[in-house]
């Protein structure tokens, strides 16, 4: 339903490589945002707007999201005023390691952790004292199209190092995460892989 919705973003992101969440993983992202009737969300990495709006789209929620690079975040201030959607989505051009969390809001029902994929652990840290008790951490990409059970596998011999390094990180992250016990955190093989890790 949501690509369909917003088919133009999505052509967009298909034509020109800007990576952005898959199908089911969106769908899961959605389900939840519905369960928790989460009305703050707060995104790291926005690329287009293409997830930030679907997440509007489906709820009733405010959304602040986090882009560095100012081309995607000209595109995404586009996107979000031909959806009509200024009013409930915030776009800070900011690298999200960077950013004054004191210009955020607190208390947000659910983060979407969606940018730098070796930050992982960073941005987990930094962004998760803005979380409410109980609101929930979305986190993607955890499988990395297969590498990293390519990586347990011992099996991840034809990439370069550079990938095989971030393939490390994201194992190693996804390690931490699950021994992280301010969080229970649940791993679902969906999309690229998602965590859901509920603050405590
Ligand atoms: N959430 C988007 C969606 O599903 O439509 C896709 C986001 S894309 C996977 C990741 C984005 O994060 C890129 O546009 C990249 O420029 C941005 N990014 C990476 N590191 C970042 C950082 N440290 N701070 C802010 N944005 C970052």
């Amino acid at each position: 339903m949501n690509e369909v919705l917003l088919k133009d973003l999505y052509e967009y992101a298909q034509i020109n490589n800007v990576p952005i969440i898959k199908d089911e993983g969106l769908d899961k992202l959605i389900e939840i945002i519905k369960k928790i009737n989460a009305k703050k969300i707060l995104e790291i990495g926005t690329a287009i707007a293409y997830s930030s709006i679907c997440m509007a789209l489906n709820s009733d929620a405010y959304i602040d999201t986090i882009e560095r690079n100012k081309k995607m975040y000209d595109l995404a201030v586009d996107n979000v005023k031909k959806y009509n959607l200024p009013s409930r989505i915030k776009i800070f051009n900011e690298d999200a390691l960077m950013i004054d969390t004191n210009i955020l809001d607190k208390d947000y029902d659910l983060i979407f952790i969606d940018a730098a994929k070796a930050q992982y652990r960073k941005f987990f840290l930094k962004f998760s004292p803005l979380l409410r008790t109980g609101g929930i951490v979305f986190t993607d990409n955890l499988s990395f199209h297969g590498m990293v059970k390519k990586y347990q596998e011992n099996n991840l011999n034809d990439v370069s190092k550079d990938l095989k390094a971030l393939v490390r990180k994201i194992n190693d992250f996804n390690i931490w995460l699950k021994n992280y016990d301010e969080f229970d955190t649940e791993f679902i093989d969906i999309g690229d892989g998602i965590a859901i890790s509920i603050k405590k």
